[in-house]
């Protein structure tokens, strides 16, 4: 896909951030320019249009920078999974292990119902720790995650049953 190009040329890696050692993906100048940032939506958009997916949930915080333009091309709702202490409602929490130390995912109860067809957005997959929970948050409230879809993939970093497509990385089921 020649669109692929614009969207990894796009993207500014920053070396030693947030702390030496670490090459981050910046997807904030992909956001700067209008083509590359198209491309990548509408590349979302192309694969889960037709899938009946009425759920897209996006991960604090990049995740909410491509869902819901993905969500409301293709008919769907947004939920966002926040980090915890963030949502005001009764929230479902899924932790998961990091390097160092544990994170969490909440999800507001009733976002989500029950037999739902959803997609997983987030800006970076690398072990698929963070997507791992993601999903099993939406399987506890008994909703289908039909697929996860993220901009970046690392390739260095080993992620079993991950379909990497160049700088768009999907994967389906538990990773
Ligand atoms: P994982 O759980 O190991 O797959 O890490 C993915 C999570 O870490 C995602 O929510 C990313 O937003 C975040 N992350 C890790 N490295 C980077 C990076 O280089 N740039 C942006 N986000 C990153």
């Amino acid at each position: 896909d020649p669109r692929l190009q614009a969207i990894s040329e796009a993207i500014r890696v920053v070396p030693h951030f947030p702390k030496p050692g670490i090459m981050f993906q910046d997807i904030t100048t992909l956001l700067l320019d209008h083509k590359a940032f198209k491309h990548t939506v509408d590349i979302f958009v192309d694969r889960y249009r037709d899938m009946d997916i009425s759920v897209v949930a996006g991960v604090e915080a990049r995740g909410f920078m491509f869902g819901p333009s993905i969500a409301l091309a293709i008919g769907a709702k947004f939920v966002p999974l926040r980090k915890p202490r963030k949502l005001p409602g009764e929230v479902i929490s899924e932790a998961y292990e990091l390097e160092y130390g544990t994170d969490c995912l909440e999800m507001h109860v009733g976002a989500v119902q029950p037999g739902e067809r959803a997609l997983v957005i987030d800006d970076l997959i690398a072990t698929g720790g963070t997507l791992s929970a993601a999903i099993t948050l939406l399987e506890r409230v008994g909703a289908e995650v039909v697929e996860c879809g993220c901009v970046i993939g690392l390739p260095e970093v080993k992620c079993y049953a991950v379909e990497l497509l160049l700088m768009i990385v999907t994967f389906q089921g538990q990773c």
